[in-house]
C-alpha cells in the first residue's frame, strides 16, 4: 500500500528515542522528509545520523525544548513546507495529588498540553493554506483508563485531547486532520527504567513488569515500531477522512467496549 508520503515534510517531536523516534523512523521509510526534534543535541544528532543510514531518508535535527515557548519558536522558525506534526514530549513523573506544587502543574501543562496545542497553532495556518496536513499527539491509555499516581500526566494530556477534539472539526474540511495515540505499554528507555525501578522495588521474589504484562491480553508490551507503523497510517493519504480521534494501541488493555 502506498501511504503518499513521499517527499512529506514531517515535523517529530520527542524524537530522538522511543515512540517518537519509531513515528520518525515509519515516516522516513516511507519516502517521507523528518525533522527530528529533542532537547539532548548529542542524542540527537546520533539519532538523525542512525535514521538517515536505515532509511536513506532526508534528515534534520533541531535540538529545542517543546514545553518552552523557546523552544517552540526555535522549532517553527528552522522548519518549513510542513506537512505532517507529531507532538511528543516525555510524561511528567508518578505521584501522588498531596505533593504536586503550582510549579509541578505548569510544568505538566507546558510539556504534555500547551506544547501540542502551540505547535498546533503555529503549524496549522500553513497547512490550511495548502490545503493538506496531518497532525497527531502521542498521548496515553490512561486518559481513558486512569491509572494510580499518574494523575499530573493524565489531566495535563486530557487538556490536549479536550483541545483536539474542537480544534481538529474546525480544519477538516480544508485538508487537515488531528488525531491522538494512545499508547499501552511499549518498551522504551522510559518504560524499561520505570520496570527497573518497581523491580528494585518490589523485592527479590516480585517482578511488576512480569504482572504488568500479564494484565494485558496481547501478553506482550508493543514494540515502538508498531506503534510507529499506526502512525504512518494516520499521516497517509487513505486516512484522509479520519480526525479527531483517540486511538488505543495498547494491545487490548483498555477493558471497554467502546
Ligand atoms: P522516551 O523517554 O523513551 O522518549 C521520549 C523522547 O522525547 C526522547 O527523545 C526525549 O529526549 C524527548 N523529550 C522528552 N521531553 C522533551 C521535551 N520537553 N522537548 C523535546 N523533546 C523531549 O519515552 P517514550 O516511552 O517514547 O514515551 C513518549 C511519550 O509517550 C511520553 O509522554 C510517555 O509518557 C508517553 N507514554 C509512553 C508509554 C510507553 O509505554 N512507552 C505509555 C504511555 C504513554
Amino acid at each position: 500500500m502506498d501511504l503518499g508520503l513521499k517527499n512529506q515534510h514531517a515535523v517529530v517531536c520527542g524524537a530522538s528515542k522511543g515512540l517518537g523516534y519509531a513515528c520518525a523512523e515509519a515516516l522516513a521509510r516511507e519516502g517521507a522528509r523528518v525533522t527530528l526534534i529533542a532537547r539532548n543535541e548529542t542524542e540527537l544528532v546520533a539519532a538523525g545520523k542512525q535514521l538517515r543510514e536505515c532509511s536513506g531518508a532526508q534528515v534534520e535535527v533541531v535540538a529545542a525544548d517543546v514545553s518552552t515557548e523557546a523552544g517552540r519558536a526555535l522549532i517553527v522558525g528552522q522548519t518549513e513546507n510542513v506537512d505532517i506534526l507529531i507532538n511528543n514530549a516525555g510524561g511528567p513523573p508518578p505521584g501522588q495529588y498531596v505533593d504536586w506544587s503550582h510549579e509541578d502543574w505548569i510544568a505538566a501543562l507546558e510539556a504534555n498540553m500547551l506544547s501540542g496545542i502551540f505547535l498546533i497553532k503555529a503549524f496549522l495556518p500553513a497547512m490550511l493554506e495548502q490545503r493538506h496536513g496531518r497532525i497527531v499527539n502521542i498521548t496515553s491509555v490512561t486518559v481513558k483508563q486512569p491509572q494510580a499516581l499518574l494523575g499530573l500526566s493524565t489531566a495535563a494530556r486530557l487538556g490536549l485531547t479536550g483541545y483536539v477534539a474542537t480544534v481538529a472539526r474546525e480544519v477538516i474540511a480544508r485538508g487537515v486532520t488531528i488525531n491522538n495515540l494512545l499508547p499501552g505499554y511499549f518498551l522504551t528507555d522510559r518504560l524499561r527504567s520505570m520496570f527497573e525501578s518497581w523491580d528494585s522495588q518490589a523485592g527479590e521474589n516480585a517482578s511488576v513488569s512480569e504482572q504488568k504484562r500479564l494484565t494485558i491480553p496481547a501478553q506482550r508490551f508493543g514494540s515502538p515500531s508498531e506503534f510507529g507503523d499506526v502512525c504512518a497510517f494516520l499521516c497517509s493519504r487513505s486516512a484522509g477522512y479520519m480526525t479527531a480521534q483517540n486511538i488505543l494501541l495498547d494491545g487490548g488493555l483498555y477493558p471497554g467496549t467502546f
